[in-house]
């Protein structure tokens, strides 16, 4: 047998995909599962899109595109860019990937020497230290906990930087937690980043599914030398519900940039041509209907966030943006139903889902045992009725 390679061995499956697809097993074999594990939304990609993919076909938009992109949908993303928050880049400065995740990857392998270190907050979003590990890096967890309403601070911050900080992940709004960081937050994180020449890693791919409550702000636009100093990460499969078609980008520095496309160069070549035309009209095209999902996601949040703080030994914050909330539960660690003891966030997830029909996903596949995410990108009588089935499950320990 050929033995796998170790870079392969050491890495974590996303767990994520792994629980979404336990709740489809369980489903097809009957069960009435009820499922906040979702990590897209649960709308379906807006009609414009989809009648520009089929007309990009129909034009014969069906080749190879140049590797970074084609310059209609650069062009989008800069205007993009300066509309949305006063960032002036060039098409040199614009990479377009198969998808955000994909953004990240190409990035990792093009700054990340054998043993270099970046900072990745918790709870983070699970591909992170994987794929710092898959480019030789060593992922730094910073832990944070709701006193600083779970966002890392500047002094946190600086004190795991080491001559080996390469980079800092900033994820707001954030994937698990739904936290947004103020312009006064990231303004000292960036200053520390700067100082310290440590490259800032902003992925702002929630940045149009916010609540109003803290606005969003791009760690790139706080200054020229902010901007200098980071990668933005951004892209169309949360805002547009387009996560099925493969469409991300990046922002920064031309030399990170250049390298990047080198990468890409090698492995994928373009994304898909046919989605690069659907996201040009994603980006240009009107915000009506994504503003009244963001409505309807607000009304999900609120339901979500009074259901759950009315469960005893459960909490949680309420999220700015996003579509997930994530939950304390670890006042219930320690606690019994016949012969099972729920000891840590992985247990916790499993009870629910085997006894209660409601699948979640533990903290721990985020970096954090305490906490379970709950998504809620599911309708409304999804999240009552799922809500209803928690509380008796838990009510059920003791
Ligand atoms: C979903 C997600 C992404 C990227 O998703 P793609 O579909 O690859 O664009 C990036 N970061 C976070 C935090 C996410 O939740």
């Amino acid at each position: 047998m050929i033995k796998i390679a170790k870079r392969i061995m050491d890495l974590e499956e996303s767990v994520t995909l792994a629980i979404t697809a336990k709740a489809k097993e369980l489903r097809a074999s009957g069960r009435d599962i009820i499922s906040f594990g979702a990590g897209e939304p649960d709308f379906d990609t807006p009609e414009n899109i989809k009648a520009t993919a089929i007309k990009a076909i129909e034009d014969g938009h069906t080749k190879y595109t140049p590797v970074s992109g084609i310059v209609e949908l650069k062009d989008a993303i800069i205007e993009k860019f300066k509309a949305d928050n006063a960032l002036d880049y060039e098409r040199s400065e614009i990479l377009i990937s198969c998808g955000g995740k994909h953004s990240f990857f190409n990035l990792c392998q093009s700054i990340i020497n054998p043993g270099d270190e970046v900072i990745v907050p918790t709870p983070y979003w699970v591909s992170y230290p994987e794929m710092v590990k898959l480019a030789g890096g060593i992922p730094v967890v910073v832990h944070t906990d709701e006193s600083t309403g779970l966002k890392m601070t500047v002094d946190a911050f600086k004190s795991a930087i080491t001559p080996k900080t390469k980079a800092v992940i900033i994820n707001s709004p954030s994937n698990p937690t739904g936290a947004v960081y103020s312009r006064a937050e990231l303004t000292g994180i960036v200053e520390a980043a700067v100082e310290a020449g440590v490259l800032l890693i902003s992925d702002d791919i929630y940045e149009e599914i916010t609540y109003g409550d803290v606005p969003f702000v791009s760690v790139a636009s706080l200054s020229k030398v902010a901007r200098d100093n980071t990668v933005v990460l951004n892209g169309v499969s949360k805002t547009y519900s387009m996560t099925g078609w493969r469409i991300g980008y990046a922002a920064g520095p031309k030399e990170i940039i250049s390298a990047m496309t080198k990468v890409q160069s090698q492995s994928t070549s373009n994304p898909t041509s046919i989605s690069q035309w659907a996201a040009v009209e994603a980006i240009k095209g009107t915000k009506d209907e994504i503003l009244r999902r963001c409505d309807e996601f607000k009304k999900r949040r609120d339901i979500m966030v009074a259901g759950l703080n009315g469960i005893e030994g459960v909490s949680c914050m309420v999220p700015s943006g996003a579509f997930y909330v994530f939950a304390d539960v670890s006042k219930l660690y320690g606690k019994s139903v016949t012969d099972k003891i729920i000891g840590n966030s992985v247990e916790l997830s499993a009870y629910l889902l085997e006894d209660a029909d409601v699948a979640v996903v533990p903290g721990k596949a985020f970096g954090d045992d305490d906490h379970i995410r709950l998504s809620y990108a599911c309708t409304e009588d999804n999240i009552k009725e799922g809500l209803l089935r928690i509380k008796k499950a838990l009510g059920a320990l003791s």
